[in-house]
């Protein structure tokens, strides 16, 4: 009596891979596949973006090895987030943007170029001031997610928590570096560079 299994069949046909039951779900439960999927292109470009103008930003932190550890760390962290929301985009009818300039145009947060003026005080302003609009973006994905899209929100809060995380290393560093102040992220270090403790599946619960 397999046909009478109450999820056996649905509104996708059989066999139809014009369509997805993964994007159904989401409007069955009002959400909007379409405008997740684009806000999703947005923040991974702002990602994507973000780990390249690191890596510019990390060099000129030259002589600073702390700041260039901790930078590194959100770097590659940032990379990974591009990696893990990336084939989501596929998932909801999506595509990356064939041309990366068009990719780079769309991102969610400015480009965070190297100051004028390259002081560690000013490369920490810009990494912090990124962090923050990451932060926010990851939020809106989050709200845009909670109640109609589990699987874009579980990624988005994965990568929220890590966002936090950024913010709170260079308010650390930057109060310390600007203002002589003790400002506490309560961090040590991360494991191996961009350890991504949160968005990378590896070792979330190993103990070995
Ligand atoms: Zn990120
Ligand atoms: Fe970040």
């Amino acid at each position: 009596m397999s046909d009478d299994k109450k999820h056996g069949s649905g509104n996708v046909s059989p066999g139809d891979t014009s369509q997805r039951v993964g994007m159904e779900a989401v409007r069955r439960r009002g959400g909007e596949p379409e405008e997740i999927k684009e806000t999703l292109i947005d923040a991974i470009g702002a990602e994507f973006t973000t780990y390249y103008y690191y890596t510019n930003l990390r060099c000129w932190l030259a002589g600073e090895e702390d700041y260039k550890e901790i930078t590194e760390d959100a770097r590659l962290e940032d990379r990974a987030h591009f990696e893990l929301v990336m084939p989501r985009v596929y998932e909801l009818g999506g595509q990356l943007p064939n041309d990366i300039r068009a990719f780079a145009d769309r991102a969610s947060c400015p480009d965070a170029e190297l100051p004028e003026d390259p002081t560690p005080e000013n490369i920490l302003e810009t990494l912090l001031e990124a962090e923050r609009c990451a932060i926010r973006t990851w939020a809106e994905v989050c709200d845009m997610t909670r109640d109609c899209d589990p699987r874009t929100y579980d990624l988005a809060s994965r990568i929220y928590n890590e966002e936090v995380d950024h913010e709170a290393w260079f308010i650390e560093l930057l109060s310390r570096e600007r203002d002589d102040e003790a400002n506490p992220a309560g961090h040590f270090v991360r494991g191996e560079p961009g350890d991504a403790p949160y968005s990378k599946n590896h070792d979330f619960n190993e103990s070995a």
